[in-house]
C-alpha cells in the first residue's frame, strides 16, 4: 500500500498525521499542521514540498513559511473527528492519484464551467479573507462547497458538486456526477 494512504487511514489524530508524515519526509519531528493544511489546499504549495523533498534545509523552509498559517481550520475544529476524518479523505483522495495534477484540458474545461456558474465569486468575509489573501488573484470561490475553485480544478479527484442542468447525469464539470 501507498506509504501515504497507511498514514492516512491508520492515524488516531492530526498530531499522529503530521508525526508521520514527518518520519516520511525524514524531519526528526512532525511536519507543522499549518504546513499539512496547505499541503492540502494549495497544488503548488504542496508541489514544492514534494520537489524539496531531497533537500532537508530547503524542505524546512517551506514547511516553516509563516503564510501557511493562514491555512490553520479555526479553533472550534483543532482536534475534531470531523477534521481528521476530512483530511484523511483528502490525503487519500490525492495519494491515490500520486499527488498528480489534472491536464490542462480538463482544468481549462472545469474552469470555464466555474467561471460561468452562479456558485463562483470572491470569498466572502470571515475565515477565508485569511487564505484569499494569501492565495493572491486566484481566490474565486465556490459557494456550494467552500472551496477555492481555481485551485480544486486542478486536483484530479474532485468533483463539482451540482448537477448539470442540462445533463443530470453529469456534474457542471460535465464529468460524471457523484452523491
Ligand atoms: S465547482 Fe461546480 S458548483 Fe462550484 S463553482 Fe464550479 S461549476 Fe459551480
Amino acid at each position: 500500500m501507498n506509504p501515504l494512504l497507511t498514514i492516512a487511514a491508520e492515524s488516531k489524530s492530526i498530531e499522529e498525521l503530521c508525526e508521520r508524515l514527518g518520519q516520511l519526509l525524514r524531519l526528526g519531528g512532525p511536519i507543522p499542521q499549518a504546513a499539512m493544511h496547505r499541503m492540502l489546499a494549495d497544488t503548488e504549495y504542496l508541489q514544492r514540498v514534494l520537489q524539496n523533498r531531497a533537500d532537508l534545509q530547503a524542505l524546512r523552509q517551506v514547511l516553516a513559511d509563516p503564510s501557511n498559517d493562514a491555512f490553520l481550520p479555526p479553533e472550534a475544529e483543532v482536534g475534531s473527528a470531523e477534521l481528521l476524518g476530512r483530511v484523511a479523505q483528502a490525503f487519500m483522495g490525492w495519494a491515490r492519484t500520486g499527488f498528480k495534477s489534472a491536464d490542462a484540458a480538463t482544468i481549462e474545461r472545469r474552469l470555464a464551467a466555474c467561471r460561468s456558474c452562479d456558485q463562483y465569486g470572491p470569498p466572502p468575509a470571515g475565515a477565508l479573507y485569511r487564505l484569499a489573501a494569501v492565495l493572491g488573484e486566484r481566490s474565486m470561490v465556490c459557494a456550494k462547497c467552500g472551496c477555492f475553485a481555481d485551485r480544486k480544478v486542478r486536483l484530479p479527484h474532485e468533483a463539482c458538486p451540482l448537477r448539470h442542468p442540462d445533463r443530470p447525469a453529469e456534474n457542471r464539470w460535465g464529468e460524471p456526477f457523484r452523491e
